[in-house]
């Protein structure tokens, strides 16, 4: 009987992708070893989240990732095609000497959507508290002034804050608490903004059209510890609104924790690259709900090259003309020395604006490294 149970179990284990719904596949990146579940006819491309590599599928038996049920709840795609546009056309034109492969209709093109897995978890949360509760109050004082000859009394208001030590019991639930599910959630919210978890929808796989899913690299019991944090805020300010508080200070707590219960929420991103002077792909993302863009910058070493050769050959012939007039000046008509003067200036000034490109393209690619 236990043999026959163990076989269920690893038939069921074999079969986790399955089900995620049909014709889901799972691939892996081996430059930021991100997980993937995606549809088959993705599983070749570019790894969607740091472009180092193609993705390489996986066997979902053998290498099973650490956490491989699906989500419950996703939040939508709602930033306007209009705004995606804006946004990545802004960035392509904000780069002077941007790579060749930098371009608005290169990075559309290879625009695709990705969710981010998050926590949500809720708890029954038991304990003491202790903290410092304020509340706010004015005082009324008088101040004489002599004025127009004459004594006038004014009210001055001044508010202050009476702090008070309290303490209580608290046995109550708390629902949804986030928590991130990846250890790159922070650098990515970092760049584009937070995410709005609210309005979630049922997730179904079917509705996912073309999108590529990142498994969670942080089991709850790693992204436990950030819903306690997350917990503790939401807790000490219940504390403070039943205290009927207007300020809290120094709250201490020693909480028990029952019936925690996880949720898998999808958040929405884009992402998109361009292919720098070496190849390597430069990601741009795009925030699902708010279109707002972070790209990395580089610019193209080639271009500013090219660009400084231009100028260069523009002082050459400043240089030469400069030289035709010197010797025109000391040997027939001196007044032709003045000019001489002039083209020589001109020379050295035209001559000094060639480093600005590579100066530039030299500091855009120093200071941009992520
Ligand atoms: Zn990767």
């Amino acid at each position: 009987m236990v043999k026959l149970m163990d076989e269920v179990e690893s038939v069921q284990n074999e079969n986790w992708i399955g089900v995620w719904g049909a014709n889901w596949v799972l691939a892996g990146c081996a430059s930021c070893n991100g997980v993937f579940v995606l549809p088959s006819e993705k599983v070749s491309q570019r790894c969607p989240l740091c472009g180092q590599t193609a993705l390489a599928q996986m066997n979902p038996a053998e290498d099973r990732p650490i956490y491989t049920q699906p989500p419950e709840l996703v939040v939508p795609f709602r930033a306007a095609e209009n705004q995606l546009r804006a946004s990545v056309r802004q960035f392509a034109k904000s780069l002077w000497l941007a790579p060749a492969d930098l371009s608005e209709n290169t990075l559309l093109g290879r625009l695709q959507p990705v969710y981010l897995p998050m926590w949500l978890v809720d708890a029954q949360v038991q304990g003491e508290w202790q903290a410092e509760m304020g509340f706010d109050y004015e005082i009324v004082s008088h101040r004489e002034q002599f004025q127009n000859s004459d004594w006038q009394t004014e009210r001055v208001k001044e508010k202050r804050v009476r702090w008070e030590q309290r303490i209580g019991r608290l046995d109550r639930q708390y629902d949804n608490q986030a928590a991130p599910a990846l250890e790159e959630h922070s650098q990515v919210e970092a760049k584009i903004g937070r995410f709005d978890c609210k309005a979630p929808k049922p997730f179904h796989p079917g509705d996912l059209d073309g999108a590529v899913i990142h498994l969670p690299n942080r089991p709850p019991e790693d992204a436990w510890n950030e819903a306690v944090v997350g917990l503790q805020t939401a807790v000490a300010q219940d504390c403070r609104l039943a205290c009927e508080a207007d300020h809290s200070r120094g709250f201490k707590w020693s909480p028990r924790f029952t019936n925690q219960q996880w949720t898998q929420l999808l958040l929405p991103l884009y992402t998109s690259y361009y292919l720098d002077d070496d190849n390597r792909a430069q990601m741009v993302l795009l925030h699902g709900q708010t279109g707002q863009l972070h790209g990395a910058k580089r610019a193209s070493m080639k271009r500013a090259q090219r660009v400084a050769g231009m100028i260069a050959v523009v002082a050459a012939v400043f240089l030469l003309l400069t030289l035709a007039l010197l010797a025109l000046g000391f040997t027939m008509a001196e007044e032709v020395l003045a000019w001489a003067g002039v083209t020589g200036v001109l020379t050295v000034g035209v001559g000094g604006t060639a480093v600005i490109p590579l100066v530039y393209a030299w500091t855009i690619n120093s200071t941009a490294k992520e």
